[in-house]
């Protein structure tokens, strides 16, 4: 198997047990796996930071003056995963804020998608015919520094109660072209086995729903969430989908490859998402190793998307056609079920637009002009 270990770390197997016994000294391997423990005790503010990390000047700058939307917010088991010395590490960069993250460039907005003006009710978002996208919660487990929802997560945390949620369940209801919903947030895997399943249920009766599907970056920032009860719970609800947010190779450790396969287990396909970040993953042979690992444990990688302008995150966003060369370096050179689709989120709720490269140069008569996977003209007959 390829090596997936992070960098810095020898043996990353044993790597996040030896970070809970150097920095949670009294803390059992019992209680470290507890996921509600994670979620009590992750990196909140400046001083559990200095605690774990050498800060640089600008992050620690950045922490002290982040309020409200997009805290810090970092689960241990995922802090043994940061360098604690090396700022640019691609896993620290996009968890531990810098002061790049309160400039504003070009289109950058605090809603680049028109996500809110496609919002009829609360907590939900129709911008596409037949799905919809319900937003359980603002809470997530670790909190990534160039979100699309920097607007709305973080700022409370707060638990909706039912009542909340009753209302975008009726706007579902009256809505019977929506045939899939997407749970997000936040991110839903922070709910208890109860609320997520009560959710879960009130939708799987609506007749109209054919698909349920769960966004969620907890499987990489909190694989002890994915437990046996969690499992038998989700079982009920098939076809259920999840789509996992990725980002780098670094993040497939023993823990979390154990948690894919789990869900792969109980029958739940699962698809990759990546953010393409400058700096993180914009290098083909890193963004190889990610889906080939990801494959590895049964997920499929589904869509790249290209960075959204949301306020404060030029310092991560790459050019199109930079995706585009990572595309070319996957098509053809390794499996395809490792090539995911390349994604534009445009404008104002002008939906996704794929932006993979083209290979078609163009046609003479029956025939239709082609570049192939080396860069090779070749043809294909076309008739008219
Ligand atoms: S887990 Fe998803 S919703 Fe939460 S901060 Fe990261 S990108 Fe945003």
């Amino acid at each position: 198997m390829t090596d997936l270990r992070p960098a810095f770390v020898p043996e990353c197997d044993h790597h996040v047990d030896s970070f809970r016994i150097r920095h949670y000294p009294g803390v059992t391997p019992e209680t470290w796996t507890d996921w509600r423990w994670q979620l009590r005790n992750r990196i909140r503010d400046l001083e559990e930071a200095e605690r774990l990390f050498v800060l640089t000047d600008s992050e620690r700058a950045a922490i002290r003056k982040r309020t409200g939307m997009l805290p810090l917010g970092i689960t241990p088991y995922y802090a043994a995963l940061l360098d604690p010395d090396d700022p640019r590490q691609p896993l620290r960069r996009t968890k531990i804020p810098t002061l790049e993250e309160f400039e504003r460039h070009g289109d950058e907005c605090e809603d680049p998608l028109g996500e809110d003006a496609h919002s009829p009710v609360p907590g939900l978002v129709h911008t596409y015919p037949d799905k919809a996208l319900f937003l359980v919660t603002d809470f997530c487990a670790t909190y990534c520094r160039y979100c699309t929802r920097a607007r709305m997560v973080g700022g409370g945390e707060f638990l909706p109660q039912k009542g909340m949620w009753e209302q975008t369940l009726d706007y579902i209801r009256d809505h019977s072209e929506i045939r899939d919903v997407l749970l997000s947030g936040g991110d839903p895997l922070i709910l208890a086995d109860d609320r997520l399943e009560w959710v879960l249920e009130r939708l799987h009766e609506i007749p109209h729903v054919e698909f349920l599907r769960i966004g969620t970056k907890v499987p990489a920032v909190l694989p002890y969430r994915i437990t046996p009860n969690l499992l038998r719970m989700l079982r009920k609800f098939h076809p259920l989908f999840f789509s996992i947010h990725f980002t780098h190779p670094e993040e497939l450790t023993l823990e979390v490859r154990q948690a894919c396969e789990r869900l792969a287990d109980a029958g739940i396909p699962t698809g990759g998402q990546t953010v393409l970040l400058k700096g993180v993953n914009d290098d083909p042979e890193v963004m190889k190793s990610l889906n080939l690992g990801l494959l590895r444990v049964r997920c499929k990688p589904y869509y790249l998307h290209q960075c959204d302008p949301i306020e404060g995150s030029a310092h991560f966003r790459t050019s199109v056609e930079t995706g585009q060369e990572i595309i070319r370096h996957l098509h053809g050179h390794t499996t395809g079920y490792a090539v995911p689709t390349y994604m534009v989120d445009t404008a104002g709720g002008g939906g996704k637009v794929p932006v993979s490269p083209g290979y078609i140069e163009g046609r003479e008569g029956d025939q239709l002009l082609l570049k192939n996977y080396q860069g090779r003209d070749t043809r294909y007959w076309d008739p008219v």
